[in-house]
């Protein structure tokens, strides 16, 4: 089986090669549907605590948040060391990492966006603890924490987690960002994401929720329809130096944000979110902002946005639909959650 990293010469850019993935349970194995109230606690899931997972390794019993090393990791300790160089042109590495799963909560029926803030705040304290720990890894170049949300983009098990993968690359995008935000800042003195925030305050359409120190908004130039970003409105390059004050405001922003894109049409929305945080090998980012990108796949309730020929084949984004109406869609809706006021109906 392959399992390594291929250099992109085209793209410039690493592939993971992980064929011995292919048959992991880590998908699909319970179909469950968003109509029918779920559990709070599931037998076979492999998330939900005290449960065996695949591996053997049992989950501890555990209140809040959980991190494990994932079972079926893409970049790991034990993946095979650099073979022999394929040719002049071809390059490929070991796909050294290590890969975690970071469960929200034991409860297997919650989403982010239900959580309350606080258990938010503590998952924001997790994942700066993560960053910090895997990023002073020897060989660890970038932390890349992800959540993958939904059927729609391949997720069945609903229980609330994500992802982190600690790699001996930087991911792409996170490349780009320090890229131009380095070139920004020489050229200007200025931080290119704080230019951002500022062109978004001036027009001020496309901010979802602001509090004193966080941001969340759908930008200028989203390539989806429902493209969010949220931010500290001070420059951090990771979220590892957030204040207290800050990690509050953050965690609230996210939950209205979250909230707004549930109650846009009373499902829990499908999304992949992101933290884009400096790399971690070691250079200066002075000019990196820390913040999430979400990026939902559905443009209307069950119409995906697929990628096509502009963005798969030009690798340049299509949108059909207009940022500022899509904003408005999500400033409209209540910050409540529709699911709490469906209980207080029932109760009331
Ligand atoms: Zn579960
Ligand atoms: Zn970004």
């Amino acid at each position: 089986m392959t399992w390594e990293e291929r250099w992109h010469p085209l793209r410039e850019e690493w592939i993971i090669i992980a064929a011995h993935r292919q048959h992991r349970p880590w998908n699909g194995e319970t179909i469950e549907h968003e109509d029918s109230p779920l559990p709070a606690f599931v037998s076979d899931c492999y998330l939900c605590p005290g449960n065996v997972r695949v591996s053997g390794k049992r989950n501890a019993d555990y209140r809040g948040t959980y991190v494990f090393d994932n079972d079926h990791p893409c970049v790991g300790p034990d993946a095979p060391d650099e073979a022999a160089p394929v040719n002049g042109l071809y390059r490929r590495q070991s796909a050294r990492g290590i890969a975690r799963v970071v469960c929200y909560s034991p409860r297997h029926n919650l989403t982010l966006a239900e959580l309350e803030v606080s258990e938010i705040e503590n998952l924001l304290r997790v994942w700066q603890q993560q960053y910090v720990d895997l990023g002073s890894g020897k060989g660890i170049n970038h932390v890349l924490i992800f959540e993958n949300k939904g059927e729609a983009v391949g997720v069945s098990n609903p229980h609330p987690h994500c992802q982190i993968y600690a790699t001996n690359f930087i991911f792409k995008t996170i490349e780009t960002e320090a890229r131009v935000s380095q070139k920004h800042l020489v050229e200007t003195g200025r931080v290119l994401f704080r230019d951002i925030l500022k062109a978004e305050q001036q027009d001020g359409r496309r901010i979802i929720c602001e509090n004193d120190s966080a941001i969340a908004f759908l930008p200028y130039f989203a390539r989806y329809a429902y493209e969010v970003y949220v931010a500290p409105k001070e420059t951090h390059a990771s979220l590892a130096t957030l204040s207290l004050k800050e990690v509050c405001d953050f965690s609230r922003a996210i939950k209205c944000l979250l909230v707004k894109l549930d109650n846009l049409w009373q499902i829990p929305f499908p999304y992949v979110m992101t933290l884009h945080q400096a790399p971690t090998d070691g250079d200066g980012y002075d000019g990196f902002h820390f913040h999430i990108e979400i990026h939902p796949p559905l443009r209307q309730p069950n119409l995906l946005k697929y990628l096509a020929g502009p963005e798969i084949g030009g690798g340049n984004f299509l949108s059909d639909t207009s940022p500022e109406e899509k904003a408005a869609e999500l400033i409209a809706q209540p910050d409540v959650h529709y699911k709490v006021n469906a209980d207080s109906l029932v109760t009331t």
